[in-house]
């Protein structure tokens, strides 16, 4: 590790400045990524602002009914809020499904937005890599891609986010508030996480400066309809390979609302608004999901390796959309596929 200067943020103004005066300052809150990513020098901070005295440790209710939930809340602390196990239950179950108790009772929900791809290349300074090092190259596209992406991908990296709490966001459509030199301002869910096209050491829109302050939900129809399925090498602390969030409202036997939303496939939690509208009054049957699941997967793309996810991210959309349909959820205790 290399030495590097420690502040302790008091106020989220202070925390903003701190960070927009210095190119090489970084945040940390639970540092279960950033400890680990200085630990292998992929990321060679000159200066630590700790934000964990913020004022953002909080689960507000909203007058809409919905709720807003601060960057500093643990994982642990939003699975378990019984206002989101019950208004939300696939948020909850999502993050269920990520990492260890030990590392959500650190994790915070803004460093899990900001966490970093888990492409072992990316973790390798011996090795190319354009995130790490713009214009090195890309030693995954060629080289071992097991885990890489099928959709969205670039010439320039093929690398997934490996985030499951992202993937119910998508889902249910969250708002991001952010904070920076300018302001505050909110991001849509789906303008946060990028695609990597030709600048992949990019992860998200965040500005110089701004740091993510909240997230928000609004009120919604899925808490009965839902399901996160995850499908990964192991049953606990394992990344995903595939995952699938889905919310559903149903009228009768039809689809009123269906949303998808695809963890383990790109650079960012994958959804796909256009296809979900083509179901809505659909009969929600096995045919119709099918169908789903190919219009969702029509522009993927194997590298070598990970061709294997393209068959089985189809049979887990199936599943995942059959478990929600039927009110049949996912048991993230389970050992096995409901
Ligand atoms: C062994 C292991 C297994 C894991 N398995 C899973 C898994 O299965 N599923 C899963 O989803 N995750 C998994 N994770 C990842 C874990 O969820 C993330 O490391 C965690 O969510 C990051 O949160 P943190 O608060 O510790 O962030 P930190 O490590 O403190 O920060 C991560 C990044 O976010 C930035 N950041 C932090 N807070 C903010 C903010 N408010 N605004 C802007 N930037 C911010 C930091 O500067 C840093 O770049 C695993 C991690 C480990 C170590
Ligand atoms: S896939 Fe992306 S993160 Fe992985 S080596 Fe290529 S450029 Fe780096």
């Amino acid at each position: 590790m290399r030495p590097f200067s420690y502040t302790r943020a008091q106020t989220v103004q202070a925390a903003v400045q701190a960070l927009a005066s210095d190119p090489q300052a970084v945040l940390l809150a639970g540092g279960t990524n950033l400890i680990d990513l200085m630990k292998y020098e992929v990321e060679r901070p000159g200066a630590i602002i700790d934000i964990n005295r913020l004022p953002l440790n909080f689960i507000d209710d909203l007058p809409d009914g919905g709720i807003r939930i601060g960057a500093l809340v643990t994982n642990s602390s939003v699975a378990h809020d019984e206002r989101v196990r019950t208004r939300y239950p696939l948020l909850a179950s999502a993050i269920l499904a990520g990492a260890s108790p030990q590392l959500r009772n650190a994790a915070t929900t803004g460093g899990n937005l900001v966490q970093r791809t888990r492409c072992y290349y990316f973790y390798d300074p011996a090795t190319p890599c354009n995130k790490r090092q713009p214009g090195s190259g890309c030693a995954a596209i060629g080289g071992v891609n097991r885990i890489h992406a099928i959709l969205g991908a670039s010439d320039s990296c093929i690398a997934v986010h490996p985030s499951d709490m992202c993937v119910a966001l998508a889902a249910l459509g969250a708002t991001i508030e952010v904070e920076g030199p300018a302001g505050r301002r909110d991001i849509a869910f789906s303008d946060f996480h990028r695609l990597p096209g030709d600048r992949p050491e990019l992860d998200n829109t965040l500005q110089s400066g701004e740091l993510v302050v909240a997230i928000r939900l609004e009120p919604n129809h899925f808490a009965v309809h839902h399901t996160y399925l995850k499908l990964r090498d192991r049953l606990s602390y394992a990344f995903a390979l595939v995952s699938v969030a889905v919310a559903v409202e149903l009228s009768n036997d039809r689809l009123v609302d269906v949303r998808v939303a695809l963890g383990g496939v790109a650079h960012k939690p994958w959804r796909d608004r256009l296809v979900e509208a083509e179901f809505a009054g659909v009969v929600a049957d096995e045919e119709a999901f099918q169908k789903l699941a190919e219009r969702l997967l029509s522009g993927a793309k194997g590298h070598g390796g990970n061709h294997f996810k393209i068959p089985l991210a189809a049979k887990a959309i199936v599943r995942a959309l059959k478990q929600a349909t039927s009110g049949r959820l996912q048991d993230q205790a389970a050992k096995s596929v409901q």
